[in-house]
């Protein structure tokens, strides 16, 4: 690189417009690859339980710039001319996101028939800042926030949560507060979230499961493919059901983590999303309930298992 000491600046600057837009092109060219990727549903053999946690860790981008990319592959997919906008620059990824955002809170507020046209937004944002794309986008629809989350590690003991929620979960935490005032009186956020997170932790999480005997049974967890799904009859459903000692055993081997590995890496999933317990040889193939025919797997890679084993079609 010290040979830039010698280039003269107009040579440098031309040089440098050239690898922007070599930069561009790559871009563009990788989303199609992660289309592709995402198609084979690649991600779940290399024993990532999502797309994004194999484009961020696997391909090592960090968690924004995974997510941008991500959403502008997804856009893309909709809209092929997005590519074409990447790499004349009038279309950031950050601008790409932004949209694919907006209308996927759009359809997850069920507005059907859509009100606005995916095309013509993607229009009116080009060679846009991000900020103005987001302030257009609030202008279409005051409600559709863009993403409301943000987490940040601010020392080794504290992590700094920034969320935008609906008035109505605010009106819920209030009214909780309220109510648990007799035993904690002026109760912040922080203290309210921790009591719940407690109670919830010592519902749901098996290795916290009181066990049978006591007077509340334990909640129940959703296992595996159900037999309605599977298309058994109820007297199967008795011999398929995991006994509640045996449930904790499994967790408590599998360390509550997806046990999923890439026969080629190595690399074992471990994601800890949606767990639940699977019949390595199928239960509707004959597999027992025993503890050496069952494992833990996210719900993506239990998914993807009985896709693979009883052929459901791909979309
Ligand atoms: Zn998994």
């Amino acid at each position: 690189m010290e040979l830039l000491n010698d280039l003269d600046s107009e040579e440098l600057l031309r040089k440098t417009q050239e690898l922007v837009s070599q930069e561009r092109h790559i871009q563009a060219e990788l989303l199609h690859y992660l289309k592709e990727i995402e198609r084979r549903k690649l991600f779940l053999e290399r024993g990532y339980g999502s797309l994004f946690d194999f484009v961020a860790k696997e391909l090592g981008y960090s968690e924004s710039s995974a997510y941008r990319r991500i959403q502008a592959m997804r856009l893309l997919k909709d809209l092929p001319e997005v590519e074409k906008q990447i790499i004349d620059g009038s279309l950031t990824l950050t601008s790409a996101a932004q949209v694919q955002a907006f209308f996927r809170n759009e359809q997850k507020n069920n507005q059907t028939p859509p009100r606005f046209d995916k095309k013509k937004v993607l229009q009116a944002v080009q060679n846009k800042s991000s900020r103005e794309v987001e302030k257009h986008l609030l202008e279409l629809n005051p409600n559709n926030l863009p993403i409301g989350e943000k987490v940040k590690q601010v020392s080794d003991t504290r992590v700094e949560i920034r969320l935008v929620i609906p008035a109505e979960l605010k009106e819920k935490m209030d009214q909780l507060k309220l109510l648990l005032s007799h035993v904690h009186p002026e109760m912040n956020y922080q203290q309210l979230i921790e009591y719940l997170s407690s109670k919830a932790l010592l519902q749901l999480d098996p290795e916290q499961t009181k066990p049978r005997s006591r007077a509340t049974p334990a909640p129940k967890v959703k296992m595996g493919v159900s037999s309605k799904e599977m298309g058994l009859n109820s007297k199967a459903e008795r011999n398929r059901y995991v006994p509640e000692a045996l449930r904790r055993l499994i967790f408590k081997r599998d360390n509550s983590c997806c046990s999923y590995v890439d026969p080629k890496s190595k690399k074992r999933c471990d994601s800890k999303y949606q767990i639940q317990i699977d019949h390595i040889v199928p239960f509707a193939l004959g597999g027992q309930t025993t503890e050496s025919n069952l494992r833990l797997l996210c719900a993506s890679h239990n998914r993807w298992r009985a896709e693979k084993t009883f052929g459901v079609v791909r979309t």
